[in-house]
């Protein structure tokens, strides 16, 4: 979700908040761009650039809109530096914020493009849906139905033909990343770490001998990253979230250069508290069902507070309504899977209710 304090956040590379536009030296050979968004609460995504001297390699790159490839070239000249030595470019996942602009600027220059396994699906789904977007088989919509919300779905459709998607932007990459790939990147030596669950072909870079972690929306310093918001929605993207935190606690403590936010110290003390985060909501979802006796996603989704200002759902806009509702879905999934809660379909809607051996 987003959150005002993550635009006030000051990263030590900087000196200031983290989406001020510039090169900032995240690390020896590393530079942070922080490059622009349209009318997004998340404010700007960080590219990172890493010199060899075969060319720049950036980790991630932006959304394909005039104003991020102007930031980028401004921030790419301060380093002595020009698009067209862009030799490379490493995707987290398959998000418009960190994907289309390599894509666009890859066809343009002749650069590689990178990208999670995991990720197909989603390309493949939005190749099957369409320039507007509307999926045959996922999606979304679909996803908000089977949680309850009809309303929020039919606005979520309507949204989505009123933006009719650029499928040149969405092309395959030149090249599948897989779990036990090392990617050499002049003498530095990147392990691609699978994390899904913010999408189901999300990873991460970690380069050990530098000490630094390329976290992408996996982790991220001041907000929590939406749950299996993609188009080739997955079973129990929480699930599939958590088990990733838990893969990345069990690398060293790294220096956390995330996609959105301040660079900070600790991969480590993050993770732990994002865990705790997500063990207190599955226990609110959890007591929410309880008290109700059974319900949908939206139900209790309606009953939950979000945003640290404790909004409630009907105050937030459609699109944050539906990434709130999809992620009290993720929760409740996560609970069946458990053995915490019971889910059933009525009509294509998920009900969840307490197991009838449990009491109090
Ligand atoms: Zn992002």
């Amino acid at each position: 979700m987003t959150d005002s304090s993550t635009a006030r956040a000051v990263s030590p590379d900087s000196g200031a908040p983290w989406s001020v536009a510039g090169a900032w030296p995240a690390a020896p050979g590393v530079h942070r761009i922080p490059l622009p968004l349209p009318n997004d609460g998340l404010r700007a995504v960080n590219v990172y650039v890493l010199e060899s001297e075969g060319g720049l390699t950036l980790v991630d790159g932006g959304w394909a809109i005039e104003a991020a490839r102007e930031r980028l070239e401004a921030g790419l000249a301060t380093i002595g530096a020009a698009v067209g030595d862009i030799g490379r470019f490493l995707v987290t996942h398959a998000h418009r914020d960190h994907y289309t602009l390599a894509t666009v600027l890859a066809r343009e220059v002749g650069a590689h493009v990178s990208l999670g396994a995991g990720e197909r699906a989603n390309l493949d789904a939005m190749h099957d849906a369409g320039p507007t977007g509307t999926p045959s088989g996922g999606g979304s919509a679909v996803v908000l139905r089977r949680c309850g919300a009809p309303g929020l779905a039919a606005e979520w459709v309507r949204h989505a033909q009123g933006l009719r998607v650029d499928l040149s932007e969405w092309g395959h990459p030149d090249a599948w990343l897989d779990g036990d790939d090392v990617l050499e990147v002049g003498d530095r030596a990147l392990d691609v770490v699978p994390t899904p669950g913010h999408t189901r072909g999300h990873v991460v870079f970690a380069d050990r001998a530098a000490g630094l972690l390329f976290a992408g929306d996996h982790v991220l310093p001041t907000i929590t990253p939406s749950i299996g918001f993609e188009p080739a929605p997955v079973a129990n993207p929480l699930g599939d979230f958590l088990t990733s935190l838990a893969r990345v606690r069990g690398l060293p403590d790294l220096r956390l250069l995330p996609a959105h936010g301040p660079v900070t110290d600790s991969s480590h003390a993050r993770v732990d508290e994002l865990l705790a985060h997500h063990e207190q909501r599955l226990a609110a979802c959890r007591e929410t069902v309880a008290a109700d006796g059974s319900a949908t996603a939206h139900d209790v989704a309606t009953a939950l507070p979000w945003t640290r200002h404790a909004r409630s759902l009907g105050e937030l806009n459609t699109f944050d309504a539906g990434l709130a509702t999809m992620e009290t879905r993720a929760h409740l999934e996560l609970l069946a899977a458990r053995g915490e809660l019971v889910r059933a379909d009525h009509d294509g809607v998920t009900v969840y209710t307490r197991p009838a051996d449990r009491t109090g």
